[in-house]
């Protein structure tokens, strides 16, 4: 039990209070892009938020001198917001809260305790109101009743035409952004402007995550009227579930494309069409082995469109000129966080995933909202 907890009431006893202080602290996160890992601490208890790995690969947040957790909570699937998990044991193995399509891909021994995807349920007696994030399977941004409300997005796009979005509608005096993007402001219409002009060139790899802008990038081109869509048995997978298993996570309208597109893409076979393989970066995955296939062969084209970590096959091939790097937005662009941030009332904004340089840019964005990026911030 932290002293946080305690106050002296004036009885000469240390009572456990339930109405603050409240504190959440940016383990890993804030500053600069990489694993996201927070602890909230409040009323006797301890909730981590998220305990990614990397960027870049490998990378685990420093939780030597956070101690035993009460439970850990999970936004989505994605590695650099799930992958440090095997640092559940340093942490007392609490018990794990994610939606039912997160839950499935965690590892099978893990105690995991549901979350809705879309509504509000009780998490060791806090009130958590959680809602798609329009940016991955499952994904879900957390609002919690504590103090005057503290907001977590984890990664979450509003522009997203795969994945549904739920707009938080509960006041949140604290806000814990994604600002993966700091302050670029294109929108999403601009990246396939873009984009688009290679397909039409030629053959193009797109090395994608398979549980997030891949399928997204997919379906849009067919939504274009491209047949020669090809992807990778990852990205596939995900394809299938979209339509049946993890309807949940998709923008109504969509089920007839989508189905649509699982029965037209084909397996990759050789440079042709549109391919869409993970991994996003080429470090793994169907993308791996064709980036090393086709590294110094004259096609296809081939775009990155995420984050490159260095020392990654996209860091390398869009040094050396043979890809290129343009961006398919799947965090908010700052127009689109700087309105969450106002929607929800916030007093103070902590922007996320994004590099300590870009405070002031983003300070003068987020006003009147104060900005910060050092924790430990009182709830
Ligand atoms: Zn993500």
């Amino acid at each position: 039990m932290s002293d946080a907890f305690r106050r002296n009431d004036g009885t000469g006893k240390q009572n456990i209070v339930s109405a603050g202080p409240h504190t959440l602290r940016l383990v890993s996160g804030v500053g600069r892009k990489g694993p996201a890992c927070f602890v909230v601490e409040t009323a006797g208890k301890r909730l981590m938020l998220d305990l990614g790995q990397g960027p870049p690969s490998g990378l685990l947040p420093d939780v030597d001198d956070v101690g035993p957790l009460d439970a850990l909570v999970i936004s989505h699937g994605h590695k650099d917001h799930v992958g440090g998990l095997s640092l559940l044991a340093k942490l007392g193995n609490p018990p794990v809260y994610a939606t039912e399509i997160v839950a499935r891909g965690l590892p099978q021994d893990l105690q995991v305790r549901p979350l809705p995807i879309s509504g509000t349920s009780d998490v060791l007696g806090i009130e958590v109101t959680t809602g798609r994030n329009g940016h991955a399977p499952g994904g879900v941004w957390l609002h919690f009743a504590i103090g005057a409300g503290l907001l977590y997005t984890g990664d979450w796009s509003k522009e997203s035409i795969l994945y549904a979005y739920d707009p938080p509608a509960k006041t949140a005096a604290i806000a814990l952004v994604d600002c993966s993007y700091a302050d670029y402001d294109r929108p999403i219409g601009e990246c396939w402007s873009a984009l688009e002009p290679f397909a039409e060139r030629g053959p193009v790899l797109l090395p994608v995550p398979a549980n997030g802008r891949g399928p997204e990038i997919a379906l849009e081109f067919l939504r274009y009227g491209r047949t020669d869509i090809y992807v990778d048995d990852a990205t596939r997978r995900v394809l299938r579930q979209l339509c049946t298993t993890d309807t949940a996570s998709v923008r109504s309208g969509v089920d007839d494309d989508l189905k649509a597109l699982a029965a037209t893409a084909k397996p990759i076979d050789g440079a042709r069409g549109i391919m869409l393989a993970a991994s996003a970066d080429g470090t793994s995955g169907a993308s791996k082995s064709l980036l090393e296939q086709w590294e110094h062969a004259g096609a296809p084209a081939i775009v990155f469109t995420g984050y490159r970590a260095p020392d990654t096959p996209a860091d390398r091939l869009i040094k050396n000129g043979r890809a290129h790097f343009l961006r398919w937005n799947v965090h908010p662009r700052l127009a689109d966080a700087v309105a969450l941030a106002h929607d929800v009332k916030a007093k103070t904004v902590i922007p996320a995933f994004c590099d300590r340089s870009r405070l002031d840019a983003l300070a003068q964005a987020f006003a009147p909202s104060q900005v910060t990026m050092d924790g430990p911030v009182k709830l």
